[in-house]
């Protein structure tokens, strides 16, 4: 496996070799088996992958947050070369993307931007956008990655894709969860043994949410979650909210035409984590 500090020398290393397909997929590292799903994918799909590991500032609303973020470089690239396949790592320095103008741009992301994961992180969707339009035009993969995990993340890069006009096939990947049902993220790594063994409720909740769709509207759903983690003093709810999932506008009633899904953020402790189901 090559590792390159620098996207100038993945452009010379490009030069030497044919890759008729690349496969993108963009991560902050902290690598689980969440991330190895997408990647295995795309080394089963491209010639090459290249697995970016770089924790984007522009995407961070609280420093706070940037600053705990958990950071394995060296066990990340250890992961990596295990995968069998022809696997390159970018692990770029803030400068190498951004030179020394470490912001983001502004794109017209629309509605899109401002719900959910946009109204409890300002700023956040279009610092996402920047880093992997950065990441896109840098490499020109014919294929890139991204979890539902983060739905409300491929909708907005959709969109930069459309608005940009870029020539790149976008691929979601399924949720990986752990066996009790927690979504796998880099986050849970900071959880108490307290408290890793409360966030599976987060999960559970939206499946006993998910039953109740045959009886109840979206609203009453809504109303009987909110109230079920007030059973929970550790778990502080930021949002759930039952949403078309082409638009990610908040549904009243549900219906054959409208593809329904869930979202969910809570605080467990200083750890932020969001999750989502198709309802
Ligand atoms: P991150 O490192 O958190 O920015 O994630 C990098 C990519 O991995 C994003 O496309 C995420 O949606 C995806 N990802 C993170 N966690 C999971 C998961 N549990 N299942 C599937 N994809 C995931």
């Amino acid at each position: 496996m090559k590792v390159f500090k620098v996207h100038r020398d993945v452009h010379d290393a490009l030069k030497e070799e044919e890759f008729k397909t690349i496969g993108l997929v963009p991560t902050m590292g902290a690598l689980h088996e969440g991330h190895l799903s997408l990647i295995r994918q795309s080394v089963s799909e491209n010639q090459l992958t290249i697995v970016s590991i770089f924790v984007n500032p522009t995407q961070f609303d609280e420093l706070q947050d940037l600053e705990n973020y958990p950071k394995t470089l060296a066990s990340d690239l250890n992961k990596l070369k295990k995968i069998p396949g022809s696997v390159w790592a970018y692990t770029p320095s803030p400068s190498d993307l951004y030179q020394d103008n470490i912001k983001a741009q502004k794109y017209d992301l629309g509605p899109l931007e401002n719900c959910m994961e946009g109204a409890s992180r300002e700023g956040h969707f279009q610092g996402v956008a920047t880093v992997v339009d950065k990441l896109l035009t840098l490499f020109s993969p014919t294929r890139a990655y991204f979890g539902e995990k983060d739905f409300q993340q491929l909708k907005i890069i959709r969109r930069m894709v459309q608005l940009r006009q870029l020539n790149v096939t976008i691929v979601d990947c399924p949720i990986c969860r752990e066996d009790d049902g927690l979504a796998m993220s880099s986050r849970n790594a900071r959880l108490s043994p307290k408290e890793r063994k409360l966030a599976p409720v987060i999960y559970h909740t939206m499946l006993k949410a998910k039953a109740m769709k045959e009886k109840h509207t979206p609203t009453e759903i809504m109303a009987w979650t909110e109230d079920t983690f007030k059973e929970f003093p550790e778990l502080t709810l930021d949002y759930f909210s039952i949403v078309n999932q082409e638009n990610l506008e908040t549904i009243e009633v549900f219906n054959e035409q409208i593809n329904a899904r869930a979202f969910i953020a809570v605080k467990l402790g200083d750890v932020r984590l969001i999750d989502n189901l198709k309802f």
